[in-house]
C-alpha cells in the first residue's frame, strides 16, 4: 500500500464528481490520505464536457435556498457539517431568485485546483475497471459510471443493478435573446431583482408551439431505452413527453405563467418559458425544465418558435443520457456501506439519491464515515428525522416495491399522525432542526 507523508493510503475514492469530491474533502480535512481515481478526460461520460472535478452537467442551480424547503433544509445541515460543496457554491453564487445557482466553471475549477494540488491526495487519472482489493473504497462514479466498471459492479453486487434514462435542457447565449419581446422578472416579483428572463406566449402562439413540439422528430430509442424511460422521474421528463399528456400540461408545468406580468401588455401571458442565468458573466441562460429528446435540428427549429428566441444561439442542445443506480434498499446500510462487505461504500447518484446537493450530501456522509472507520470509531447513522438521515433511511429501507433515486423532499419523512399540509411541513422542519442539533452536538 502506498504512503503519503508517511501515512498509508487506506481509502480509495472512485469518481471526482459531486459526491467523490466532497468525500475526499471530508477525509483530507481530517488528515487522512486518499487515493482519488477519475477517468475524465481520458475516458468521457458523454455528458461531461470538461476535465474538471465536480462538473455540473446540466442545470447550474443546486436547488432552493429557502429554509422552509426540503432542499434548503438539506443545505442548512450540509453547511453545519462543513460541506465543501456548499462552501464553494456560495462563493460562486449567481443571481437566481430563491434558488442557489452557481457559475459552473468557477465552481469546478476551484474544487479541482484544491483537491488535485492537495498533499494528501494521490490523484490517478485512469478509468477504474474494478474495485480495489484492499482498504476502504468509496464508489462515487455517478449516473454515467463507465460500462466497464458497471460490469464489474454487476459481478460484485449480483444482478441488482438498475438503469434508466433521463434528459437535459438546452443552453443559449444571452446576446441572442430578443429582449424586445422577452422580459426580466421573478414569479410574484420574489426578489424584486428580476433574475429570470421570461418568454411570453399568447394562446395562439402556445397552441402552435405545442403542435410543432408534438410533431417534431425525436431521437430513436431502442426497446431497452423505451422500457427504461418508463422509470422517468416526473420532475425530469422531456418537454415533448409532458406535452403528450395533454394540451395544457406544459402550461401547468414548466411553462406556467403564474406570478408573471408581461410589461408590454400589463397582463399575465397565456404561457411562458423561463430562462435562468447560467454563469457569473450572465452570458449564458438555460431553458428551465426544457429537457428534451428531440433531434438537434428539430430543437433549434421548434424552440426558435418561442417568442424572444427567434434568433437564439444554442450553446448546448438537450440530450438523453443514461442514469445508473444500484438497488440500495437491498444492498446498502444507512452508513452507505455494503451490507455484505462493509469495506465498500457507495455515494452520489449511483447510491440512489437524485440531484447535485443530494449527491454531495451522500459524499459527505461516506467521507465522514470512512474517516471514523480509519480512526477506529463506529460509522454513524444519521437520525432519520433529519434531512440527510431521512434520505439515507429512504435509500436503505428494504421495503420498497419499485425503488428509484430520490431527491430531498418532505414526502419521505414520517410526521405525527393526522398532520397535513403546512402544519405537517412545519412540524417536520422543527423536528429535523432539533434532531440535527442534538446529533451535531454529539459529534
Ligand atoms: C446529463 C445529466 C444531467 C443532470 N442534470 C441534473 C440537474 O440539472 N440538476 C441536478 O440536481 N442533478 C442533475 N443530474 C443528476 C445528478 O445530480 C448529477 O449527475 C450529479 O453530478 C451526480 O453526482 P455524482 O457525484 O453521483 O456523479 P458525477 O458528478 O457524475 O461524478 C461521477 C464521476 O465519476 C467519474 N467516473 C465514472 N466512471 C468512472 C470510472 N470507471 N473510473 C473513474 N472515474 C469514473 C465520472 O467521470 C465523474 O467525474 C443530472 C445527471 C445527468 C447524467
Amino acid at each position: 500500500m502506498n504512503k503519503i507523508n508517511n501515512k498509508a493510503i487506506s481509502v480509495t475514492v472512485i469518481g471526482a464528481g459531486l459526491a467523490g469530491a466532497e468525500a475526499v474533502y471530508q477525509l483530507i480535512r481530517r488528515q487522512i490520505p486518499v487515493r482519488l481515481i477519475e477517468m475524465r478526460p481520458k475516458v468521457n461520460t458523454g455528458a461531461h464536457t470538461s476535465d474538471q472535478f465536480a462538473e455540473l452537467v446540466c442545470s447550474n442551480s443546486v436547488g432552493s435556498n429557502l429554509p422552509d424547503r426540503a432542499s434548503g433544509l438539506l443545505k442548512e445541515e450540509l453547511r453545519m457539517l462543513g460541506s465543501y460543496f456548499m462552501e464553494v457554491a456560495y462563493k460562486y453564487r449567481v443571481p437566481a431568485g430563491n434558488a442557489l445557482a452557481v457559475d459552473r466553471g468557477a465552481f469546478s475549477r476551484e474544487i479541482t485546483r484544491y483537491l488535485r494540488g492537495h498533499s494528501l491526495v494521490d490523484f490517478i487519472n485512469e478509468e477504474a475497471v474494478e474495485i480495489p482489493e484492499d482498504g476502504l473504497v468509496i464508489v462515487a462514479t455517478g449516473p454515467l459510471t463507465s460500462p466497464a466498471l458497471l460490469k464489474q459492479l454487476q459481478n460484485v453486487l449480483g444482478k441488482k443493478q438498475l438503469e434508466f434514462y433521463d434528459a437535459v435542457a438546452p443552453l443559449l447565449s444571452t446576446d441572442s435573446i430578443n429582449m424586445n419581446v422577452a422580459f426580466k422578472a421573478d414569479r410574484y416579483a420574489e426578489t424584486g431583482k428580476g433574475d429570470y428572463i421570461n418568454c411570453p406566449m399568447n394562446k395562439e402562439q402556445y397552441l402552435d408551439f405545442i403542435k410543432a413540439l408534438l410533431e417534431a422528430e425525436r431521437i430513436d430509442l431502442s426497446e431497452m431505452e423505451i422500457s427504461a424511460r418508463k422509470k422517468f422521474f416526473s420532475a425530469c421528463q422531456p418537454v415533448e413527453i409532458i406535452a403528450e399528456s395533454g394540451v395544457d400540461s406544459l402550461r401547468f408545468g414548466p411553462m406556467k405563467p403564474v406570478g408573471l406580468t408581461d410589461p408590454k401588455t400589463g397582463k399575465r401571458p397565456y404561457a411562458a418559458v423561463q430562462l435562468r442565468q447560467d454563469n457569473l458573466l450572465a452570458s449564458l441562460y438555460n431553458m428551465v425544465g426544457f429537457q428534451t429528446n428531440l433531434k438537434h435540428a428539430e430543437q433549434q427549429r421548434v424552440f426558435r418558435m418561442i417568442p424572444g428566441l427567434e434568433n437564439a444561439e444554442f450553446i448546448r442542445l438537450g440530450q438523453m443520457h443514461r442514469n445508473s443506480y444500484i438497488n440500495s434498499p437491498e444492498l446498502l446500510g444507512p452508513t452507505l456501506q455494503l451490507r455484505n462487505n462493509s469495506r465498500i461504500m457507495f455515494a452520489g447518484q449511483l447510491c440512489g439519491v437524485e440531484g447535485y446537493t443530494e449527491s454531495a450530501a451522500t459524499g459527505l456522509v461516506a467521507g465522514f464515515n470512512a474517516a471514523r472507520i480509519i480512526q477506529g470509531k463506529e460509522p454513524l447513522v444519521f437520525p432519520p428525522q433529519t434531512m440527510i438521515g431521512c434520505l439515507l433511511n429512504y435509500i436503505s429501507f428494504a421495503g420498497h416495491k419499485d425503488f428509484h433515486p430520490m431527491n430531498a423532499n418532505f414526502g419521505i419523512f414520517t410526521a405525527e399522525e393526522g398532520t397535513k399540509g403546512d402544519v405537517r411541513k412545519e412540524q417536520i422542519i422543527r423536528q429535523a432542526r432539533r434532531c440535527f442539533r442534538e446529533f451535531f452536538d454529539q459529534l
